[in-house]
């Protein structure tokens, strides 16, 4: 990946900042470095922090680069996305590969993350063929109504470690299709992962400055990404504390912003539920990724009836889960990405003991033989968990799942209901009415009836309510429009004078 990573050792790449289509090293004193949470004695990266100055010349790049990228036509745009999402297939399998490194996913899981933000890359580019606003009809007669779309302007980009890839491709193709130029902030324990993308649109020929990368300690360098006035909209993800705090400071400028926040997604099991599908789902859902999904199934409410049917056949499962590094074929689950995250995944499978739910499996950090250099926490599953205890209520953010039951249709939903975040959720069943009802009383941005929680896909908006979003949604046309500006045209061709309107 020369010049932006150049191999030192066979493992360790030195990454650079990409300012103004330079790759540079940041201003700061502090040093990232990346390393494997299978294996923390393993290095693969480390880069010279940026500071504030660095993400001022990143904003200078970008406001350089703003009118010709704004007068480059969308379609031209979209060929340039369209040539980075190609570089980025073929080198799907190595980006992957540093995934699985870099942040402990299983391969198939990094994979999988890959193929969907090189697809959501792919219809952005579409949309540059598409982009444009409405006609309608006017009152007046020889009159064209008409809406136009115009880039907003210089943006930030600020993103977490769990989707490394797939959440700035996000975020990046529509900025970059509706005419934005970008200042992009990635999670510090994932740099190597945004110097492949950033790497790819360079590669593709995005003229310097349109895309511009820094990697430093968010708590040094978010909130200039917020309150610089040449900063025209922010788009966030990330933890519900960090959110808000960047939804303040922008809603103080009267910016446009977007926070993606936390989940603590629920899937109801009804007693008439295909109850292999729903095992599936719910595995996916709550140990896929370690847990660590903004759209993870956290809370599971069984039907009294087949609740303890249910949680046995999810105890069998859950016991053939291998743990294990993610590069390792036989890994069904990978690690916590950081020391920080298995210490917040063990601090809340004490808090479940604590308030009284009963361990049904897991609770452990795995420490045998060379699992004592990575951070593994054993799938953990706890019953009879209080609606008002914490573990119900607040975002663990690992493999960490939360079993409460109920025979109570009406109950189900406000149990499902009872808790801060609102992103998605799952209802198994084969009875349509309840289904429908659950569609409609379910607090939440998406809904999955008889699949799990996770999943979103580019062409439908995605995001959540209360806690877990506000803003407009993201991908599909939602997140394209966040970007731009609308003007409402009134054309009079009637070539008359006339008086006055109609209001
Ligand atoms: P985080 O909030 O700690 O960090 C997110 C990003 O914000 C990072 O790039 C970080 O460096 C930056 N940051 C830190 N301080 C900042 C500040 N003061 N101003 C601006 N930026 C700052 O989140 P995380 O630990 O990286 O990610 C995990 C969280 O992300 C979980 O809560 C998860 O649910 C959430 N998430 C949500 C979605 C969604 O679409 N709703 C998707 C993925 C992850």
């Amino acid at each position: 990946m020369t010049p932006t990573a150049t191999k030192t050792t066979p493992e360790v790449s030195i990454l650079k900042q990409y300012i103004a289509g330079k790759w540079v090293d940041g201003s700061s004193s502090r040093e990232i470095v990346s390393t494997n949470p299978a294996d923390n004695r393993q290095v693969l990266g480390k880069v010279k922090g940026a500071d504030k100055s660095d993400v001022l010349k990143a904003i200078d790049a970008a406001q350089k680069a703003f009118p010709g990228w704004k007068a480059t036509t969308p379609p031209a745009r979209g060929r340039i996305l369209m040539k980075a999402a190609l570089i980025l297939r073929e080198r799907k399998e190595e980006l992957a590969r540093l995934m699985s490194l870099e942040q402990g996913k299983i391969l198939p899981e990094a994979l999988g993350e890959m193929e969907k933000g090189i697809t959501l890359i792919e219809w952005f580019a579409g949309e540059g063929l598409r982009m444009g606003g409405i006609t309608q009809p006017s009152e007046l007669a020889k009159n064209l109504l008409y809406t136009t779309r115009h880039p907003r302007g210089v943006v930030s980009i600020i993103t977490p470690w769990n989707f490394p890839f797939a959440i700035p491709a996000w975020k990046i193709a529509p900025a970059l299709i509706s005419g934005c130029t970008v200042v992009f902030k990635p999670a510090s324990l994932v740099p190597a992962l945004a110097v492949g993308i950033v790497k790819a649109f360079e590669d593709a020929g995005l003229p310097p400055g349109v895309l511009n990368l820094v990697m430093g300690a968010g708590s040094a360098m978010g909130d200039i990404l917020v309150e610089e006035p040449r900063i025209k909209a922010v788009s966030f993800t990330g933890s519900n504390e960090i959110g808000k705090r960047v939804h303040t400071i922008a809603g103080a400028r009267g910016i446009p912003v977007v926070c993606e926040m936390g989940g603590k997604n629920p899937a109801v099991i009804w007693d008439d539920a295909d109850l292999e599908l729903a095992l599936a789902g719910v595995m996916k859902g709550a140990f896929g990724s370690t847990g660590q999904r903004c759209t993870a199934t956290s809370r599971l409410i069984l039907h009294t009836k087949i609740a303890d049917q249910f949680l046995k056949m999810l105890l069998a499962e859950v016991a053939k889960i291998k743990v294990g590094p993610g590069l390792d074929k036989a890994s069904g689950m990978g690690p916590a990405v950081d020391e920080s995250q298995m210490n917040t995944d063990l601090e809340y499978i004490a808090i479940g003991k604590k308030e009284g739910a009963k361990l049904l499996c897991g609770g452990n950090r795995i420490t045998t033989g060379d699992y004592a250099h990575g951070w593994f926490v054993e799938p953990t599953i706890f019953d009879g968990v209080s609606p008002k205890s914490r573990l119900w209520q607040e975002e663990v953010f690992g493999p960490v799942l939360a079993v409460t039951r109920t025979d109570d249709f009406d109950k189900a939903v406000e149990l499902a209901n009872d808790c801060p975040f609102g992103l998605t959720c799952a209802f198994y069943s084969q009875d349509l009415t309840l289904a429908m009802r659950f569609t409609e009383e379910i607090e939440a941005g998406m809904v999955h009836l008889n699949s799990p929680t996770i999943g979103g896909e580019a062409q439908v908006p995605f995001g959540g309510v209360k806690g877990s979003g506000v803003g407009e949604r993201e991908m599909a046309k939602e997140g394209m429009h966040f970007f731009t500006e609308q003007k409402t045209v009134f054309l009079d061709y009637t070539g008359a004078r006339r008086a006055s309107n109609l209001y």
